[in-house]
């Protein structure tokens, strides 16, 4: 199979790509020499050349109605595209106008560069990823709090518990009561205390070729870039991977709308990694192998999540080596390090980023991958109280990156092994919350999901995943590269 280069196509990337891709071709072939001769009982589904996975479901997000074109098709590898970095939207695309300023001052400093490329502009070019959302910096007593006293938040959970919650806080639906604006070329809404822009707004900034709302759904198509939302939810496909909203899309006026959170904070950054900026420059890769010690995690059909981990992050660190970058682990052994212990290591660790590496645990139907950043303030996690929202932790210093490095990481696995997509979501865990670097939590399948399990206990499954997390950390690098 080509490799789905142009990941978000035409915005994202140029000829670089990869960054929403599947792993090389080289990794695939590689696991296709090794044969099968495990046993029965640990042969892994994976192993098997990738036509022949009919175990393996597809992805959920996989069979949008319409369905746009499959993901490895929008674009050929390597296809040069445009610049977006050098091609501000044309009039009367604007962007939406600079918000007061955060009183965050890493996430200032992190989006220098994000403005560098449009200063030149007439009218001045403010992009929606250098502002953060009014209502967070204003409506709140905001302030940095370095995490909560309590070590809480990483542990895993069922997975139909938190699609129900996801369901109900994705039950709002057709706003209503609005206010509206039209500034510097955005059209703006306020509506329950938030700011939303309109899908029309996104369209001409991101300079999709068509906008089309077909019942619910809202399509926003380009040869290589097609996103897809629906009024109500908060799910959003961006070529077929799928993200988890802050706040669920709403029709205001007659117009699909996105809370501005979102478009800054997930959005933004996802289809422009370029002018994120400061986040190419790490050599180093920080691996946490969740759990360890008496602290075993979720206990699966085959073994202990904490064995897994652990023998994943071996595999990962060697793919990592190989390709350059520097490698430190929180744990090598088996070993209880505490939640603290872990960030504590993590922010001596200069030019770094973070990948804390978990597997889930839920009901038996549960399957398939998640990947978490860190919920941005202001806005809900997917797990938690809202009590929190206003708050901002280290790690929401890094929110455009830990949302591009999710999403590399996420988009790898989902095209590669063509898992149940549970989707890119953001959860306050207490790791994230206190990291000074970008960092992200990946759920590399259940180990209690029989077909999961299957896959995780295999050696030459972790080592082809080791391979595809480590391309994606690649893809991640060479994404956030101003162009
Ligand atoms: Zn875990």
């Amino acid at each position: 199979m080509r490799p789905f280069s142009a990941l978000l196509g035409v915005l994202a990337l140029c000829a670089c790509a990869a960054w929403l891709a599947v792993a090389a071709d080289t990794a695939k072939k590689k696991s296709e020499e090794k044969s099968s001769t495990k046993s029965e009982a640990t042969k892994p589904v994976a192993a098997k050349p990738a036509a022949n996975k009919p175990e393996v479901p597809r992805p959920v997000a996989a069979k949008p109605t319409p369905p746009p074109q499959p993901v490895a098709a929008l674009t050929p590898k390597d296809t040069p595209v445009a610049q977006p970095a050098k091609q501000p939207p044309a009039a009367p695309a604007q962007p939406v106008p600079a918000p007061p300023k955060a009183d965050n001052n890493v996430l200032n400093r992190s989006t220098v560069k994000l403005r560098e490329p449009s200063l030149d502009e007439k009218p001045r070019i403010t992009t929606p990823a250098e502002a953060p959302p009014k209502d967070v910096t204003t409506s709140n007593r905001a302030t940095t709090r370095t995490m909560e006293s309590k070590e809480s938040g990483e542990f895993d959970k069922s997975g139909e518990e938190e699609d129900a919650k996801a369901a109900s806080r994705a039950s709002k639906s057709k706003g209503t009561a609005t206010t509206s604006s039209d500034m510097a070329g955005w059209e703006l809404y306020r509506y329950q205390e938030r700011d939303y822009v309109s899908a029309n707004s996104i369209h001409k900034f991101y300079r999709f070729n068509n906008l089309d709302v077909d019942g619910n759904n809202v399509w926003f198509r380009s040869p290589v870039l097609v996103m897809k939302a629906t009024l109500g939810s908060q799910d959003l496909l961006i070529n077929n991977i799928k993200f988890v909203l802050s706040d669920p899309v709403v029709e205001l006026k007659g117009k699909p709308c996105f809370s501005r959170l979102d478009l800054c904070k997930l959005i933004d950054p996802v289809l422009r990694p370029s002018y994120i900026g400061s986040g190419s420059t790490f050599d180093t890769v920080i691996l946490d192998p969740g759990h360890g010690g008496h602290d075993s995690g979720a206990r699966g059909i085959y073994g202990y999540e904490k064995d897994f981990a652990l023998k994943l992050a071996f595999a990962l660190k060697a793919e990592l080596e190989r390709r350059g970058l520097k490698v430190v682990m929180t744990r090598r052994d088996d070993t209880f390090i505490s939640l603290s212990g872990r960030v504590a290591y993590a922010n001596k660790i200069p030019n770094s980023i973070y990948v804390s590496l978990h597997f889930n645990s839920g009901g038996s139907s549960a399957t398939g991958i998640e990947t978490f950043a860190l919920t941005p303030q202001g806005a809900s996690s997917v797990y938690g109280a809202r009590s929190v929202d206003a708050y901002s932790f280290n790690g929401n210093q890094r929110d455009s990156e830990n949302i591009a490095l999710a999403t590399a990481i996420h988009a790898s696995v989902v095209h590669h092994f063509k898992f149940v997509d549970r989707g890119v979501k953001r959860a306050r865990w207490y790791v994230l919350k206190g990291l000074e670097r970008p960092g992200v939590l990946f759920e590399g399948g259940f180990v209690t999901n029989a077909s999961d399990a299957k896959f995780i206990a295999a050696d030459n499954f972790r080592s082809e995943l080791a391979a595809t997390l480590g391309q994606a950390i690649l893809n991640y690098r060479r994404a956030l590269q101003p162009r």
